[in-house]
Order: C-alpha cells, then structure tokens, then sequence
C-alpha cells in the first residue's frame, strides 16, 4: 500500500516536471521596437488617431480640385478628377461612397474610382445584381486586371465602404525609364467590411486602352479620386501611412528560452 503511494506521488511529480519542460518560454532574439500606441476611433470606420483626415464632411482643405461641390456632407465628383495635396506611399485608407440611382448599365451606371498613387484604379461603379459590365471592370475590381472575389455591392444610392491596403511598388529608376521592379505593387480591399481583393499583385498601372504596365513614378504620390461624369458622392475619407514592407529588424541575439 506504501509503495503504491510513493509510485503515485513519483508519477505526479515527472508529470509536473514534464509540463514545466512544456511551457519553456521561447524568444526569437529579433530586436522588435514597442509599437506605437494609437487610440482607435469610437465610431464604426471612424478615423484612428494616427491617421490623416482627408474628407470630414466640411474641410476640402486636403484636395486640388476645389470645383468638387460639398452637398449636405458629401464630396461630389464633378469637374475633373481630383488629388489630394499629399503625397503618399504605402497606405491603408477608408473612404465612403454612394452611387446616385440610375437606370444606366456597363460602365456608364456610375463610374468613378479610387487611384492608388494616382496609378491603381479599385473601380467604383454599380454593379448590384442586374447590372452588367465586364467582370474586371465592374464594382471592387482592379481594373482590367482582377474582378473582386464576390460582389459586395450595395444599391445605388446607398453609402458603401472601401477599406484598402495598398503596398507602393518599389522601382530603380535611370534616366526617367524604368530600368528594375524591385518589388511590386499589392493591394488588398474590403468592399462593405468583405475582402474581395487579397493581396492582389499589380501587373502595373490600370488603364482603358492599354494593358497594365508599370510606369515610372515618385515613391510618394497623391490619392486620386475620378470624375467619369457621374456625380458619385463621397465622405468619411482618412488614410493612414504604413511601412513599406515587412522586413524584420535585426537579429539581436540567437533564438532562447527566457
Ligand atoms: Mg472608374
């Protein structure tokens, strides 16, 4: 009976040890820097501290084209397109949009859209069931490169979410011509708080009568909204600047038990 005891007690003490060998705490030795605290917004979509207002419903004062018509709020398009004052590289931007009611369809229903560094076009149209366009042209596609994955459209006249990430594409430039992609474009979209672009990488510029094709640019450039002749109404509009890429610090020390 005594025996049996100290056997089970034996046994409880190599279990504990065996968890204690476990749960060893591992580092990987990678100097990481404390990330910076922000306080994010206490409104769904609202901007967070750290980000930079483009459009809160009054102030233009971010935009070129002052000929953009503020109505009850919103940012109409009219009058060309329009680009903001800043420049920008690698970013996550939220706008909001609403498409007025119309009975026209493929790429005259409501066309405006979103330029990435003036050059990606994410396509705004309506596209809710019973419109037609080309796939790679209608609502949430990267235009003429990829449709989005499902179509999150909302009807026309109703306000509608982009939240994009859109990583810069890195180029060696030499005498105004391109001479190497060091690294692509990527750019990823919510539609309505759904992916339909993940991580999509841009063959290069979207264009109407072209095909894509890297043009050189700056590493920053502005945020373009476009005018096609629907006033596509806009608001809520704040974009934040991200690293460029996801390179690690260095190696401080091998990886360790703590
Ligand atoms: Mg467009």
């Amino acid at each position: 009976m005594r025996l049996k005891k100290l056997l089970t007690i034996a046994i409880v003490i190599a279990v504990g040890l065996c968890a204690v060998a476990v749960a060893r705490d591992w580092r990987s030795g990678i100097a990481w820097t404390e990330p910076k605290a922000i306080t994010p917004s206490e409104t769904l979509g609202g901007a967070p501290s750290d980000a930079i207002v483009l459009f809160d419903g009054k102030d233009t004062s971010e935009w070129e084209n002052q000929k953009w018509k503020i109505v009850d709020g919103a940012l109409v398009a009219g009058n060309g397109d329009n680009r903001t004052k800043k420049k920008f590289g690698s970013v996550q931007l939220h706008l909001e949009f609403a498409i007025p009611a119309n009975n026209k369809n493929g790429q005259a229903a409501g066309n405006s859209g979103v330029y990435l560094s003036s050059k990606y076009e994410v396509q705004i149209l309506d596209s809710f069931p019973g419109k037609s366009t080309y796939f790679d042209g209608q609502c949430g596609s990267i235009y003429k490169q990829r449709p989005p994955q499902v179509n999150a459209c909302k009807k026309a006249g109703e306000w509608q979410t982009y939240d994009i990430v859109f990583n810069r594409p890195k180029m060696q430039i030499e005498n105004g011509k391109i001479k190497k992609i060091i690294r692509p474009a990527y750019i990823t979209v919510f539609h309505n708080g759904t992916l339909i672009i993940n991580h999509h990488e841009l063959e290069g510029a979207t264009g109407y009568d072209n095909k894509p094709t890297y043009e050189p640019h700056e590493d920053l450039m502005p945020l373009q909204l476009q005018d096609h002749g629907t006033p596509v109404k806009f608001r809520n509009i704040w974009i934040r600047e991200i690293p460029d890429d996801n390179t690690k610090p260095k190696q401080e020390r091998e990886p360790y038990y703590n």
